[in-house]
């Protein structure tokens, strides 16, 4: 069969064909290892599930360390191109490069591509050791405001013209008082920004029966910003959703099962203390940059650790799925690391492409390779009794139990 491109309708979904081309990036470091265990375990599943009738046509782009030696660039135009064109692509992670001039090729991916929404499921799988008494209390998912806030990069030196003409704007116009040798950096979060997230947010949560939605921001301190972004929420809810979300304020006056998706708010703070003590009763969570990239590492660290967080990075036109852990360095090459992280979001990313059989085949024999002991270092060194196995055997024994 000859291979094909994603395509998208005009509402927005996507058409997929049966051999669809997907553009990936094998990534540094670890990478390597960990695509070479992972990319066995996506067609094992496609082929397990659809018998053969479906396959991917994987088409390998260039980014980070590999691209730089090839082509002189961190990110080719090429790569960006592919990954606008076949719609769906999945990474591994990419090394920032010191002081070349580049923020983060990975920061650059998702700022390119417009892909606003970082999305990422935390849920416990069984047999992963974890720090908290009940991680199987949490199940929940992140939707991460990917372009905004202090992320924008836009920030100036302490002691640079910049900085200093920002201060004395901001004392001389705005009467603000800022100490002459202070570094200046931008917080901008617009209500288009913050409205696009929360607006998949809630829709995500109406397609999967989910119960609630939880603005997680920081607007007792920052108004206008922060606070905004609640606002902008319940706002959105309430002229997009009338029919299917109501404010947890009014939410007393409704009997149980009523169908309606809660919209909650709850400051940062408080948050990290509630996912602790009160997880069950959060399910998707909605929230600007920083709070995300905290939140998100904390909840991941609560049922068990980066080794096994599934990421994806969406927007309207692309959707790139990647490991949220970095490239680990220390370990490259020595076929050590936990794929798990890309593993799952190659799950995630079969549930993007609507092929949810391949996709819960995937976390299946996930959850039955751990929960038989069977793990890399990185769990093995917290599970009595674990059989350690190498990167590329965890990929083996995930194929063995679909
Ligand atoms: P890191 O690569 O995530 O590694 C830090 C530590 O986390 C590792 O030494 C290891 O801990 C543990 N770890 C990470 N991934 C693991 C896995 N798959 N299995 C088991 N353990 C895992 O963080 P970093 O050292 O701060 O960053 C290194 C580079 O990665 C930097 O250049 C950074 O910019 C980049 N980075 C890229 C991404 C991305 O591509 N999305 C994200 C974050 C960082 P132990 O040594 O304790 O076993």
């Amino acid at each position: 069969m000859s291979n094909e491109s994603i395509t998208m309708n005009s509402n927005g979904s996507l058409n997929v064909p049966d051999n669809p081309v997907i553009p990936f990036i094998p990534g540094d470091g670890v990478g390597r290892d960990i695509w070479s265990a992972s990319s066995p375990v996506f067609d094992a599943a496609v082929d397990s599930a659809y018998g053969g009738r479906r396959r991917i046509a994987w088409m390998e782009v260039l980014a980070g360390e590999k691209a730089y030696e090839q082509t002189g660039e961190w990110l080719p135009e090429e790569t960006l191109a592919a990954l606008r064109r076949y719609r769906v692509g999945i990474k591994g992670p990419l090394s920032t490069p010191v002081g070349g001039g580049i923020r983060s090729v990975n920061v650059m991916i998702r700022h390119k591509l417009d892909l606003y929404a970082c999305i990422r499921p935390v849920r416990h799988i069984s047999g992963v050791p974890a720090p908290v008494r009940h991680p199987e209390n949490v199940d929940m998912v992140i939707f991460r405001e990917n372009t905004e806030d202090v992320y924008a990069g836009l920030e100036w030196p302490s002691g640079s013209a910049e900085a200093a003409g920002l201060i004395e704007y901001i004392e001389n116009r705005l009467g603000g008082k800022i100490r002459p040798d202070a570094a200046i950096g931008i917080k901008p979060m617009s209500p288009f920004g913050s409205k696009r997230l929360i607006r998949r947010a809630i829709k995500w949560a109406l397609e999967h029966g989910r119960r609630s939605v939880t603005l997680v921001h920081k607007g007792n301190i920052m108004k206008f910003t922060e606070g905004a972004f609640r606002e902008w929420g319940y706002e959105l809810a309430r002229e997009e959703f009338p029919e299917t979300t109501l404010p947890e304020a009014d939410a007393g006056e409704v009997p149980p099962g009523d169908g309606r998706i809660i919209i909650k708010d709850r400051i940062a703070d408080a948050m990290f203390q509630q996912v602790l003590l009160r997880p069950a009763e959060y399910e998707v969570l909605a929230m600007p940059n920083l709070n995300g990239d905290y939140l998100s590492d904390a909840l991941a660290a609560q049922v068990g650790g980066l080794g096994m967080a599934p990421g994806a990075n969406v927007g309207d036109d692309a959707a790139v799925f990647e490991a949220t852990h970095g490239t680990a360095p220390k370990y490259a090459g020595k076929d050590m690391i936990n794929p798990g992280s890309v593993i799952l979001s190659g799950a995630l990313m079969l549930d993007h492409m609507g092929w949810s059989e391949a996709a819960e085949k995937i976390r299946a024999a996930v959850e039955r390779t751990v929960s038989e002991g069977i793990v890399t270092y990185d769990l093995a060194r917290q599970l009595e009794g674990a059989r350690k196995v190498k990167c590329s055997e965890f990929g083996r024994a995930v194929i063995e139990r679909m």
